[in-house]
């Protein structure tokens, strides 16, 4: 199994717009960061991890060629804003692509995106989707997944385990039910945004205790802001500990 970091950057992405700070301006392409997301391959399928705001310019530059299912963690705009790229994965699977998510996203999902499930439209210019709803562990072909909750804010997020590995995007906290799924990972993916603490959001020092916690063999931090320095602030990170970047591919 493989889990190719599409995006590792917060809602604003890095650099920001306007921004002229030295992580903006910084020629080290890992301080680059489009919006997060990623993408799961394993038994022969690809299982996308939200649909980002730069889901194209994401599957351009990781030569995504297939997208087999989509797990959605939750409503926010940085994380299904793509959702209109899927038409190029229909063509290619010539078919409608199950997208899964929790009752409360997929609700959002089908009021934001009304054209795309309005029955009233003609279909070739919209994705064709078919929402299904989870709340315990299911199958996507030969691929077990385990959602479970996590805090973002006053908000549950959907976070992912499948096999060795664990996926927590937008996280400030981690019930003891989800902690419970934790054991013997390979791989831990989760948000840490900045060193600052913020209410929605673990900061670095919090995602790392939560690592601490968890005790993968590995650990990767991701929704990095624009106060993260790749190579400067990575230095300081535990053994075990890395942030992510655009492009980084994980074998588990
Ligand atoms: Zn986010
Ligand atoms: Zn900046
Ligand atoms: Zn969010």
């Amino acid at each position: 199994m493989k889990l190719v970091i599409l995006g590792c950057g917060t809602s604003t992405g890095v650099p920001v717009i306007g921004c002229s700070c030295g992580i903006c301006t910084s020629t080290e392409k890992r301080n680059k960061r489009t919006r997060a997301s990623a993408l799961v391959q394993a038994e022969g399928i690809n299982i996308l991890i939200d649909t980002s705001t730069d889901l194209r310019a994401q599957s351009l530059a990781n030569r995504v060629e297939r997208v087999d299912a989509v797990l959605f963690t939750h409503s926010h705009a940085d994380h299904i804003h793509g959702i209109d790229d899927l038409r190029a994965f229909n063509i290619i699977k010539k078919g409608p692509i199950p997208c899964y998510g929790s009752s409360e996203t997929l609700k959002r999902v089908r009021t934001i995106f009304n054209y795309i499930f309005s029955v009233d439209r003609v279909i070739s210019w919209r994705p064709e989707l078919t929402l299904r709803e989870i709340d315990s562990p299911f199958k996507v072909g030969g691929v077990e997944v385990t959602p479970f909750e996590v805090d973002h804010g006053d908000s549950p997020v959907l976070a992912f385990r499948i096999e060795g590995a664990a996926y927590i995007t937008d996280c400030s906290g981690i019930p003891d039910e989800s902690m419970a799924l934790l054991e013997g990972l390979d791989l831990l993916v989760i948000g840490a945004l900045r060193q600052k603490s913020h209410p929605a959001h673990f900061s670095i020092d919090q995602a790392v205790e939560a690592s601490r916690r968890i005790h993968p063999k590995r650990t990767v931090l991701t929704h990095l802001s624009h106060n993260v320095d790749y190579l400067k602030d990575g230095k300081s990170l535990p053994r075990g500990v890395e942030f992510a970047y655009d492009g980084m591919e994980i074998e588990i």
